[in-house]
C-alpha cells in the first residue's frame, strides 16, 4: 500500500468518525427534546420550583466546570498525544530522515550491480563507454587502439595499475577486451560451439547477450613480452598482487576456482569485474561469488542493513529493495551518499557511505 493510500484512509477513518459523532449529536438532541416533553407535563404548575431547579442546574453545571477544568485539560492534552502516537505508527517504516527515489522497470538493468549471465542477460550495448587508448594513464598495454570501457570501469583501472605498477616496476600486463559487442559475442560463441560442441563451449564463452563484456564493467588479462607473444594471464607469482588488492579499486575475480558450480563457468583468474569498493570488499571478506552476493542481499531490507566497516574502516549500509510492477519507490537516507543499482533480476540495491 502506498503512502497516498494510507492518507486516503485515514482521511476515510476520519470522515467516518466525524458521520458517527454527528450521528450520536442528532440521537443525543432527539432524545433530550422528547424527555423535556415529559418533563413539561409533570412540573408545568410550579412556574417557581421549574426557575429553581434551573438554577441550580446552571450553578452546579458551572461548579462542575470549575472543580473539573484542569482535569479537562489533561485529558485533552492525553487526547492529543494518543492521537499523534497513533499518527506515528500509521507511517511508512522506514526512518523520517528517509525520502523515495522512484525507480522504473529499465532500472533494474543498470548500474555496477548488475548480475549478468546466462540466465540474465545484459540489456545494454555498452553502458557509458569511452575509448581505452584515449583514456589510459599508461601503465598497462592494451591489445587495440578501439577497444572501449565503462567510463567509471577505466578509471578504476588506471588507479589500480598505477598502484600495481609502482609496486611492481615495469610488467607485461596488457588487457586483451573490455567492452565487446553483442554481434562480437555471437561470432566467438558460434566459433566456440563449432569447436568444442554445445555443452561444453558454452562453460568457455557465455551466450551472446549474456556476457559481462558487453556492459563495459568487465576486461580481461594477458601477458605481451617485449617481443609481442601474448601468454594467458594466471594471476601466479607478482601478479597475484592483482587479485590480493583488486577489491580496493572496486573490482572482483568474477569466476574463481571454488565457484564454478555456481557461475556456470571455468575459473578465470584474467577476467576482472568492477562492482564498486562496498561490494568487492565484502565479497572478498567473505569469499563470495556474485550470485551468492546477489541473494544474500535479499535478506537485507532498509529496516535491517547489511552494516558493515570495510578494511580501509569505511563504514557501509547496504539493503535490497525488491522491485515493484511499474514504479519501485526507492527509500533512500537524506544527506547521505548513496548509490542505487539494479540487480538485473529482481530488485534494487541501495549502497550508503556512513562516513
Ligand atoms: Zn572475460
Amino acid at each position: 500500500m502506498g503512502e497516498y493510500d494510507k492518507y486516503m484512509e485515514l482521511d476515510e477513518y476520519e470522515a467516518r468518525h466525524r458521520r458517527r459523532v454527528a450521528h450520536n449529536n442528532e440521537q443525543h438532541q432527539h432524545h433530550h427534546h422528547s424527555s423535556a416533553k415529559s418533563s413539561r407535563v409533570g412540573f408545568f404548575k410550579t412556574r417557581a420550583f421549574l426557575a429553581a431547579i434551573t438554577v441550580t442546574v446552571y450553578a452546579t453545571a458551572i461548579a462542575m466546570l470549575f472543580v473539573f477544568s484542569k482535569d479537562l485539560g489533561i485529558n485533552i492534552q492525553a487526547a492529543e498525544e494518543a492521537t499523534t502516537a497513533q499518527n506515528v505508527l500509521e507511517k511508512p517504516l522506514y526512518p523520517e530522515n528517509f525520502t523515495t527515489v522512484a525507480m522504473q522497470q529499465s532500472d533494474l538493468h543498470d548500474g555496477f550491480l548488475l548480475l549478468i549471465g546466462n540466465s540474465y542477460p545484459c540489456e545494454h550495448d555498452g553502458i557509458d563507454l569511452v575509448n581505452m587508448s584515449e583514456s589510459s594513464n599508461g601503465t598497462y598495454l592494451l591489445s587495440n587502439l578501439i577497444m572501449e570501457a565503462n567510463e567509471t570501469t577505466l578509471n578504476q583501472m588506471n588507479l589500480m595499475f598505477g598502484d600495481f605498477h609502482a609496486a611492481v616496476g615495469d610488467n607485461d600486463v596488457m588487457i586483451s577486451c573490455c567492452y565487446r559487442s553483442r554481434s562480437l559475442q555471437q561470432e566467438l560463441y558460434d566459433e566456440e560451439i563449432a569447436e568444442k560442441g554445445e555443452e561444453e563451449g558454452s562453460r568457455w564463452v557465455t551466450q551472446p547477450g549474456c556476457s559481462e563484456h558487453q556492459s563495459g564493467y568487465a576486461f580481461d588479462l594477458s601477458l605481451m613480452d617485449d617481443n609481442g607473444i601474448i601468454t594467458e594471464f594466471d594471476g601466479e607469482g607478482k601478479y597475484g598482487w592483482i587479485a590480493e588488492n583488486c577489491a580496493h579499486y572496486g573490482f572482483i575475480i568474477r569466476y574463481p576456482e571454488d565457484k564454478t558450480d555456481i557461475t556456470g563457468i571455468y575459473h578465470e583468474p584474467w577476467h576482472l569485474r568492477y562492482v564498486g569498493t562496498a561490494h568487492a570488499y565484502y565479497m572478498q571478506q567473505n569469499n563470495l561469488c556474485l550470485e551468492e552476493y546477489i541473494d544474500l542481499l535479499k535478506e537485507y531490507s532498509v529496516e535491517n542493513p547489511l552494516e558493515y566497516q570495510d578494511v580501509e574502516m569505511n563504514r557501509w549500509s547496504i539493503y535490497y529493495v525488491p522491485a515493484e510492477n511499474g514504479t519501485t519507490e526507492v527509500p533512500v537516507p537524506d544527506g547521505c551518499e548513496y548509490e542505487i543499482s539494479g540487480n538485473n533480476v529482481d530488485g534494487f540495491i541501495v549502497t550508503v557511505s556512513v562516513n
